[in-house]
């Protein structure tokens, strides 16, 4: 089960009207070429924007009067082939779902374990689906007669001016700021859209497991390693991926399984500022596994002044979230040259509860309830941070087997002998330093020194120390109405001048 070296598309806008028409001209973040399409069906016609590696075709399909696009990829083609009719066309990832909906309709994405957005026209229908995560992002402005969908937030904005008000409420869909009528569609959903009424029924593909599984230790850790290391192999094309690498578990982890399934050496990247880097504990890493290794240093003020970057390509409104993405927008940035499949450590510590710190079990499993509940709409996966570099990064630690195994093991195998992610530390003990296994969490926001720096530059613009959180809030939330609202080129847009205009409205209503 080898992905290829790079998804057919990375990103799209949709437009499904009855009787013909066209789709809009949409910008995109995401870097790369773009391609029109047009399926006529019977009752309507599915116009498509494509962002595309250089094979569009392959991430449409079309049998019959069904039509679907798809943006990124799936894990489990093998497990999938099985169940489609024999003789079905499975060639590309398209293909093999258009393949599926014929035999199970929208029950067809239950079965995905991907990284992908969806949309397909049956009928007078629309289905619009996320994978089990929402890990690619899709927002949709449906209206009677015409419905749109866009993998990215500013691809429909210029849409919603010429028929403002008119995108019909989405049952459970998370509004967008300053963007009316656009919703994100949930994640592990499917939206069927009637074209002619504009109406949306959501139905939930996957949630989280609310109950917890008891392992011994030997089992629990053998169906970690076992588990991740299939994802990791999915995730892995015909050439050899590059890893970012921080030196901590999750992500030497990922790096430690990637080599052992690709031939020649690993590559791995790590980057760090002039304030505080991971340069030493990755280094470790890297020599452990022969990787090619490189380094790069970000220097402080222009890690600062790529936040309308992190915002612009991840159209998150979260201070907190744009910290973490923050780093990486500049690491992927400064990733010059040919496309790369990036794999990350990304996300082991949302079902781990790594963050947290917390060693008392029931506080530990209510952080992995709550943060399980709460991780829809904040697109901290989102591929478009490295898309806009023109990389497609994947992350192993989500893939719908491993997530469903670790958020269900029962919260002592999470922490144990004094440990935090203990299950995860133990199942890769045999790959790596005994130092990596034991080295304790630091979040790339904190690695980076990218929260001090943060706080620094508002505090320094004169923000009290108490404000400092809503501050950050602010400056972010005034980025997002610039480069997504407004459809500004981050390039334009400057955090310092943004910060020292929030810092003088803070002072103006104290
Ligand atoms: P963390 O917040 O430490 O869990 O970071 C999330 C993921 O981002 C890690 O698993 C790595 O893949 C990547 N990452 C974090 N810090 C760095 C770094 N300094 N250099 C390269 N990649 C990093
Ligand atoms: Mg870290």
């Amino acid at each position: 089960m080898m992905a290829h070296t790079f998804p057919a598309a990375t990103g799209f806008l949709v437009s499904a009207q009855q009787g013909g028409g066209r789709a809009p001209r949409p910008v995109f973040a995401t870097r790369g070429p773009h391609e029109t399409v047009a399926e006529a069906l019977r009752s309507q016609t599915l116009n498509a924007v494509l962002v595309h590696s250089g094979s569009a075709g392959d991430a449409v399909a079309r049998s019959g009067d069904t039509a679907l696009v798809l943006a990124g990829e799936l894990y489990n083609r093998e497990e999938l082939l099985p169940l489609l009719p024999s003789g079905a066309d499975a060639r590309t990832d398209a293909a093999l779902v258009l393949g599926l909906l014929g035999v199970y309709d929208l029950h067809a994405f239950r079965l995905l374990n991907g990284r992908f957005a969806a949309a397909a026209a049956l009928d007078g229908r629309v289905l619009l689906a996320t994978d089990h995560a929402g890990s690619v992002p899709l927002y949709t402005l449906p209206a009677p007669g015409r419905v749109l969908a866009a993998t990215e937030i500013k691809a429909l904005v210029p849409a919603t001016a010429q028929a403002p008000l008119s995108g019909r409420p989405v049952a459970d869909a998370r509004r967008i700021r300053r963007v009316p009528g656009v919703h994100q569609v949930p994640a592990g959903t499917v939206l069927d859209l009637d074209v002619r009424t504009g109406t949306a029924a959501p139905s939930r593909t996957w949630t989280p497991p609310v109950s917890r599984r008891i392992l011994s230790e030997a089992d629990a850790t053998a169906a970690v390693r076992e588990t991740l290391g299939r994802a990791v192999r999915a995730r892995t094309g015909s050439t050899a991926p590059l890893v970012v690498l921080s030196g901590g578990i999750d992500s030497s982890g990922v790096a430690a399984l990637a080599a052992a399934h690709t031939d020649g050496p690993l590559e791995t990247l790590s980057m760090g500022t002039d304030a505080s880097d991971e340069f030493t504990e990755a280094r470790v890493v890297a020599t452990h596994l022969g990787s090619t290794h490189r380094e790069i240093t970000v220097p402080t003020a222009d890690l600062l002044g790529q936040l309308p970057y992190a915002i612009w390509a991840s159209e998150s409104v979260d201070p907190d979230i744009i910290e973490y993405l923050l780093p990486l927008t500049a690491l992927y940035r400064a990733l010059d040259g040919p496309a790369r499949r990036i794999l990350t450590g990304y996300g082991a510590d949302i079902p781990l509860a790594g963050m947290h710190r917390e060693d008392r079990l029931p506080q530990l499993d209510t952080a992995v309830a709550f943060d399980m509940a709460t991780f829809d709409g904040l697109n901290e996966m989102t591929p478009v941070l490295s898309g806009i570099q023109g990389h497609w990064s994947t992350h192993p630690y989500w893939d719908r087997d491993v997530l469903d195994l670790l958020v269900s093991l029962e919260a002592g195998l999470k922490r144990r002998h004094g440990r935090d992610k203990w299950v995860l530390r133990e199942a890769m003990s045999p790959l790596l330093p005994h130092e990596t296994v034991t080295r304790p969490k630091l979040g790339v926001h904190e690695g980076s020194g990218t929260t001090s720096s943060f706080s620094l530059l508002l505090i320094d613009a004169g923000v009290p120390e108490a404000d400092v959180h809503r501050a950050k809030s602010l400056v972010v939330r005034e980025i997002f109405d610039r480069v997504v609202v407004e459809g500004l080129s981050p390039a334009e847009v400057s955090t310092a001048d943004t910060v020292h205009q929030v810092a003088a409205r803070l002072k103006e209503t104290e």
